[in-house]
């Protein structure tokens, strides 16, 4: 069982095994849907940091990957609506196949932004994997290209998403619970 700190509760939701098979199943689809081409993976710091480093060895096509980071919940459970890019890519995405890879679809209002900012600069094609998607909470319609598991309205940490930058490093999926009183 993975380690909480302090009166935090953690309870597996997804576990390591069966991401490491959803991992693979994605990763199968991406490589029949881009047959004979290059897919360039963009992924959205830091918390796709873990899941396209599972997802992009597990492609058998070329590849190349980029890196962009966005403004994030900080230490608070719930999104400010507000988007601000903190690191724009290394390089040019102009004609080539473009998967955005994100940890989690939630409310849409990061992808939505990213996929605006993204689409400007002309790339062949701009497609979306997230490990997870919430979708009873979505505001913008933003629809996953391909997701891994769909999840209840729950805070969930591990594989690379944080709390408060805790707990990025847990194997499994779990839902986070904070004592009474905290955000
Ligand atoms: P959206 O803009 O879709 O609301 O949120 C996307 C970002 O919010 C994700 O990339 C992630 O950083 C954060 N987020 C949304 N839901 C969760 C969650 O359950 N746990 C964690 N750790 N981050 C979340």
């Amino acid at each position: 069982m993975p380690v909480a700190h302090e009166n935090e509760k953690l309870k597996i939701l997804i576990r390591s095994t069966a991401i490491h098979k959803r991992v693979v199943q994605v990763a199968c689809k991406i490589t029949r849907d881009y047959k004979g081409e290059r897919v360039h993976l963009v992924g959205v710091l830091k918390g796709a940091c873990i899941f396209l480093s599972d997802l992009v060895r597990e492609i058998n096509l070329e590849t190349s990957i980029d890196f962009m980071a966005v403004s994030s919940y900080g230490k608070k459970k719930e999104s400010s609506g507000q988007v601000r890019v903190l690191k724009d890519l290394e390089s040019s995405i102009e004609g080539l196949h473009v998967i955005v890879v994100e940890d989690i679809l939630d409310t849409g209002l990061t992808l939505s932004y990213l996929l605006r900012v993204l689409q400007q600069r002309r790339p062949a094609s701009l497609r979306i994997a997230a490990l997870l998607d919430k979708p009873s909470r979505r505001i913008k319609p933003v629809k996953g290209d391909y997701v891994g598991f769909q999840i209840p309205n729950e805070f969930v940490v591990g594989y690379g998403l944080d709390y408060a930058e805790r707990y990025r490093n847990l194997k499994d999926v779990c839902v986070l619970t904070l004592p009474e009183g905290a955000q």
